[in-house]
């Protein structure tokens, strides 16, 4: 399960393709070369498509339950 692609770690800058959240998984596509980004949620929904044409699947969703330094009071 390792791959010679470099990959980066997503950051807030980072957006879903589809609802302009925060990414959290970063899919490379197998036949282009293109870069898509998905929060969780579209991740999980665009998974069974998108996954069989990817050549990297990266999936940082896991830090979505780290509750440290993601609160932000105001
Ligand atoms: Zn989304």
């Amino acid at each position: 399960m390792t791959t010679a692609i470099a990959s980066r770690e997503l950051n807030a800058l980072d957006r879903c393709d589809r609802c302009g959240a925060q990414a959290y998984v970063r899919v490379v596509l197998e036949s282009s070369g293109g870069e898509l980004l998905f929060c969780g949620h579209h991740a999980r929904a665009v998974e069974p498509t998108l996954k069989p044409l990817s050549s990297q699947w990266q999936d940082e969703t896991a830090r979505l339950h780290q509750k440290d330094s993601v609160l932000v009071n105001d």
